[in-house]
């Protein structure tokens, strides 16, 4: 079996190390500096800085496989990427590469209704808002879907969501505009197919 990096990936490889070593390693103490202070929840704005100038390097987007939207990559084409994304903890998101938004991003394209993908996948591709994964609860082993408790109503034309989640990352950035939520919509029915994902904007009426 060959394991050898294909030449697509080695120029991207080869890129991407020039871009971390002359825009990321060089600005890591002023990530440092944001976070470690009272703004650490709030957008950093050396990230913001850097994200135009991925872009423009066509560094951008590289996660969603077989995707007209992304840089067209498999996943074991992205995962020699992603070592490399993951030697500092501010190059994901420089490169729109951050969790949860890729896989969010991922379920959009995928699953998501032309409205959807207008109204949250667009500007999520463009870097412009953030989104969240809303799985693990307090009370349950989260690790298995069928434990989740949080119930998910329809309600004539609105949906009802009944539940507690913590560790929802990226929930407290004032960016994030919609969540996707995990419940159950069928308590009813055999153990795995209770479970439903539904969009919540982040100003939905609670
Ligand atoms: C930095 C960070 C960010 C996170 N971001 C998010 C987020 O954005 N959204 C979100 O929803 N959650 C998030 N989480 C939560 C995380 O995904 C959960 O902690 C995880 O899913 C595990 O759930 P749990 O803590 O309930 O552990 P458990 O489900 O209790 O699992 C604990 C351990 O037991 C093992 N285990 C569980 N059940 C079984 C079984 N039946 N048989 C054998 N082994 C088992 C598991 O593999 C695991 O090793 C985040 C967590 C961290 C640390």
């Amino acid at each position: 079996m060959d394991f050898d990096y294909t030449p697509k990936v080695k120029e991207l490889r080869q890129r991407l190390t020039a871009f971390m070593d002359e825009y990321i390693y060089p600005n890591e103490l002023l990530y440092y500096q944001h976070t470690d202070s009272k703004e650490r929840w709030q957008p950093v704005p050396i990230i913001e800085e850097l994200k135009p100038k991925a872009k423009a390097a066509g560094l951008w987007n590289l996660f969603l496989p077989e995707s007209e939207y992304g840089a067209g990559l498999t996943n074991l084409e992205y995962a020699p990427l992603c070592e490399i994304m993951g030697r500092s903890p501010m190059a994901a998101e420089i490169f729109n590469c951050s969790a949860p938004d890729t896989g969010n991003m991922e379920v959009l394209v995928r699953y998501g209704s032309e409205e959807q993908k207008e109204r949250w996948l667009k500007p999520l591709l463009a870097g412009e808002l953030r989104s969240a994964f809303a799985m693990t609860e307090p009370e349950v082993a989260s690790s298995d879907a069928t434990n989740i408790q949080a119930s998910i109503r329809r309600d004539g034309a609105e949906y009802v969501l009944n539940g507690l989640k913590w560790w929802t990352s990226g929930a407290g950035d004032p960016r994030c505009k919609v969540a996707i939520f995990m419940g159950k919509t069928n308590p009813d029915a055999p153990r795995h197919q209770q479970q439903s994902m539904i969009l919540v904007p982040m100003d939905a009426p609670v």
